[in-house]
């Protein structure tokens, strides 16, 4: 998997456009982009639950807080 089709993943899936749309765009497997989406934080269940992307690394930030909304994936 290259770093472009790497981008074309994250910025799709911010789209929440399928797995199967993906595949055809950057030619890989649904399967090899649905395993590196749930390594990586992008399964449909996580994007939804997402109170937005990281400003620094642009994966969702999972589990904000409700009183202080988080800008970055960690708190580092
Ligand atoms: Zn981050």
């Amino acid at each position: 998997m290259t770093k472009s089709q790497k981008e074309i993943i994250l910025t799709m899936r911010w789209a929440l456009c399928s797995y199967t749309q993906i595949a055809e765009k950057t030619g890989l497997s649904v399967g090899a982009i649905k395993s590196y989406c749930y390594r990586n934080g992008l399964n449909t269940a996580s994007l939804k639950n997402s109170s937005g992307f990281c400003k620094n690394c642009g994966k969702p930030i999972l589990n904000p807080s409700k009183t202080r909304p988080r800008k970055f994936c960690s708190d580092a």
